[in-house]
């Protein structure tokens, strides 16, 4: 692990997001390089020290070839050039071809085998973490990120927890409305409160993978309509699957559907689908 954040030297910022900004730094020590996730000294409440000293505990127990690495949490702060606050930092595994939504904004669409590949090794990671009864909650292009051997790994436990948390921590969070599923949405209309959750990151995988494949948020269309929480819910609880590309082969149509299936208790689960057709390896 990380001893110390004066080893750590600042070179560039590589994304500001809704927590904080991440950069890339340099150990001096090691001579290697890594992400740090600094939380803002104005979002530093309680609220968000709760959320993180929970993420911290879970990044700890974390060890998969899947998910972005922390090598450490530390509560002070990296902050000398921004007033001299306090604040939260995270050491992260650096991923140097940034998020999956970085790529998708270059790429647009990416081929189904590059597809395949992303969704295989989500749900690999998804299998883990459910194996620790650990929910993402906030599986979505930019918590995706790209290594230089175009390995994609799940970041970012912002708005995850442990299912076996309380019911206050299960609802304190909104995670990203617009990969959310039915049952996080609209829980009355689609049974979220009986829902364990896990259900709930297929959906939001089912709509990356969708995504990847036509090249935009794939619920909405964008041109028309605006990404506000009315015409979500519309897209997200009440419309049918949007339409795919003619391009798309049936194993992709087939996962996509199983993992949109608006009724949890229906939908494909991580199991299920690293059996799945599209995600197998081809030899
Ligand atoms: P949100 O706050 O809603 O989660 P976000 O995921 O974009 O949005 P951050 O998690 O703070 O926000 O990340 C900001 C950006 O920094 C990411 O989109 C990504 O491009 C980059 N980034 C984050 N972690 C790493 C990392 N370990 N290695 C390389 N780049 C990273
Ligand atoms: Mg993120």
């Amino acid at each position: 692990g990380i001893k110390s954040l004066f080893d750590l030297e600042k070179m560039a910022v590589l994304g500001h997001g809704s927590s904080g900004t991440v950069y890339k730094v340099f150990n001096r020590k090691t001579k290697s390089i890594f992400a740090l996730k600094v939380l803002q000294v104005d979002q530093y409440v309680v609220s968000i020290h709760r959320q993180t000293a929970r993420e911290a505990e879970i990044l700890k127990r974390v060890d998969s070839q899947y998910i972005v690495r922390c090598h450490g949490v530390f509560d002070n702060g990296f902050t000398e050039t921004e007033g001299g606050g306090r604040g939260l930092c995270f050491v992260m595994e650096y991923m140097e071809g940034g998020s999956l939504q970085d790529v998708l904004r270059v790429h647009q669409r990416l081929p189904e085998h590059v597809i395949s590949g992303v969704a295989r090794r989500v749900l690999e990671g998804l299998h883990y973490l459910h194996g620790m009864q650990i929910v993402h909650r906030d599986i979505k292009p930019s918590n995706l990120l790209v290594n230089d051997m175009g390995e994609v790994k799940i970041a970012d436990f912002g708005v995850s927890h442990v299912v076996a948390g309380t019911r206050e921590t299960l609802d304190s969070n909104m995670g990203t409305f617009a990969y959310m599923s039915p049952e996080r949405f609209d829980p009355e209309r689609w049974g979220g409160d009986n829902a364990d959750g896990f259900a709930g990151d297929v959906w939001s995988l089912g709509v990356v993978v969708l995504e990847c494949c036509v090249g935009h948020f794939p619920l909405i269309n964008s041109a028309k309509q605006q990404l506000d929480w009315a015409s979500l819910m519309c897209a997200i609880c009440f419309e049918e699957r949007p339409e795919m590309p003619e391009t798309a082969s049936p194993e992709l149509r087939s996962f996509v559907q199983r993992c949109l299936e608006k009724d949890w208790t229906n939908r494909g689960t991580v199991t299920e689908l690293l059996g799945h057709p599209f995600v197998k390896k081809r030899t």
